[in-house]
């Protein structure tokens, strides 16, 4: 599992969270036998998989039995926030009337929050109503577009989106307009701390999750140290550009080229800038961005990577946000770390 994270550039996570803790791990299990126990457990989920690793977990625990419990909560997950499923909650938002207010579980109220904060913090950046322009350029159900979409299609669909007309009243969700809702770009977060979230209520305290590229760490690594991820340099594919030391966070990281299509020369990647309609172009490689929760990492990577360099940085620090990014030169890739990312640093040990 780990070599297909760190080799394919295309599909795979291109935060390559276990390059570095691969390493680690054969040093201790041949260093001193088998005290303790590590356990990785792997599924599909959400489109791609999940990767879990478990340090010294607590007798009792029987591990068919946990791995059953987090395959049916990523389910739960999917039941309350896919587009793919048809009558899943969201879905069901989807096609309810306008105006109507619709009752929604507890994690999808929390997570249609949390968006709706990455929305204004980020000035519409971050758009969870943005599905019709991801379609339009042929990121979503439908195929890649024969041609470049015009102004006049992309004109049409921006004056129908926008989170302004969401509101979110408790657990009642309602509209002002009939925008649609897709939360293809948080989601998985939220999904990774749903994993942990059950991990540490029976008792596991030493885990790393990862889902797609999003991750949350907890506890220690098999050596007892504080969990180390190497974030990938883009399109070089294998080298671990940074190595980071993280615990108790999630950590997630948006990049241009995981997800893409070239026409006539030019390339057209996955996340929508809202503001124009179109796929972001700029010098910004990826950005990973550490915070409490794997969500809000998830989402606020999405957002920063639309803003570009300059105002990412100045919104990190501006909401004290651990944000590092990865900014294409002529001649590779700069380095830029906003200040509460400094802890993170390998190079500043810790
Ligand atoms: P990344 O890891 O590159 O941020 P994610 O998987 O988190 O990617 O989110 C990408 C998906 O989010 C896209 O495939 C699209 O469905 C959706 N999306 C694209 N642009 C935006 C945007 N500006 N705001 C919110 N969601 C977006
Ligand atoms: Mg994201």
């Amino acid at each position: 599992m780990i070599g297909r994270d760190i080799t394919s550039t295309k599909t795979g996570p291109l935060l390559s969270a276990l390059f570095l803790f691969v390493l680690v791990v054969l040093a201790v299990l041949a260093g001193c036998g088998q005290d303790k126990t590590v356990w990785k457990l792997t599924g599909p989920t959400m489109g791609t998989a999940y990767h879990i690793t478990l340090v010294d977990v607590p007798e009792g625990v029987e591990r068919a039995e946990l791995q059953t419990a987090i395959d049916a909560e990523l389910d739960a997950v999917n039941q309350e926030m896919s587009t793919y499923i048809p009558d899943s909650e969201l879905m069901r938002f989807n096609r309810a009337s306008v105006g109507e207010p619709v009752d929604v579980s507890a994690h999808l109220a929390e997570v249609i929050e949390r968006s709706l904060e990455i929305y204004r913090n980020s000035s519409g950046a971050f758009d969870v109503t943005v599905g019709p322009l991801v379609n339009l350029w042929g990121f979503g159900p439908d195929l890649e577009p024969e041609v470049i979409p015009d102004a006049a299609q992309i004109r049409a669909l921006r004056e129908q989106i926008g989170s302004d007309a969401l509101r979110i009243d408790g657990q009642q969700l309602s509209r002002s307009r009939p925008v649609e809702i897709d939360l293809s770009a948080i989601a998985k977060g939220h999904g990774v701390d749903r994993v942990a979230d059950l991990l540490v209520q029976r008792g596991i305290a030493n885990f790393l999750v990862e889902i797609g590229g999003e991750l949350r760490t907890g506890g220690v690594n098999p050596s007892g140290k504080t969990w180390r991820i190497g974030i990938e340099r883009p399109s070089a594919g294998q080298v671990v550009q940074q190595p980071i030391q993280v615990s108790d966070r999630g950590v997630a990281t948006s990049g241009d080229y995981r997800n893409y299509y070239e026409r006539d020369g030019k390339r057209y990647a996955h996340i929508i800038d809202p503001r124009t309609g179109a796929p972001v172009e700029h010098r910004l490689a990826s950005v990973t961005v550490i915070a409490g929760t794997c969500a809000e990492a998830d989402g606020y990577a999405t957002a920063l990577n639309v803003m570009g360099a300059e105002a990412a940085l100045q919104l990190a620090e501006e909401l004290q946000l651990a944000v590092f990014l990865l900014v294409k030169t002529d001649s590779g890739f700069e380095e830029r770390a906003s200040s509460a990312f400094q802890p993170y640093l390998e190079s500043q040990g810790r």
